[in-house]
């Protein structure tokens, strides 16, 4: 695939939303980390094909949780 794609993690449970790159170990599009599932308490946003629109989503998604938006540690998008 061409370029870089960003997903957000968002965790109702935890209150975090976690701007991730497509390429994480931990993303993998979405998908490694929790399967394919989608609960009511965690989930995943994306893909976006930019960083400012992943940003604004972490954002939003964050303050609909009530928490603040991280960037993960492991793949620093
Ligand atoms: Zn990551």
């Amino acid at each position: 695939m061409a370029g870089t794609d960003y997903w957000v993690y968002v965790n109702r449970a935890f209150k975090k939303a976690e701007l991730h790159k497509s390429k994480c170990g931990s993303c993998k599009y979405g998908r490694t980390m929790h399967g394919d599932r989608t609960t009511a308490k965690d989930w995943w946003e994306g893909p976006f094909n930019s960083r400012d629109r992943a940003w604004e989503c972490a954002q939003s998604t964050a303050t609909t949780v009530g928490g603040v938006p991280t960037k993960c540690a492991l793949c620093h998008p």
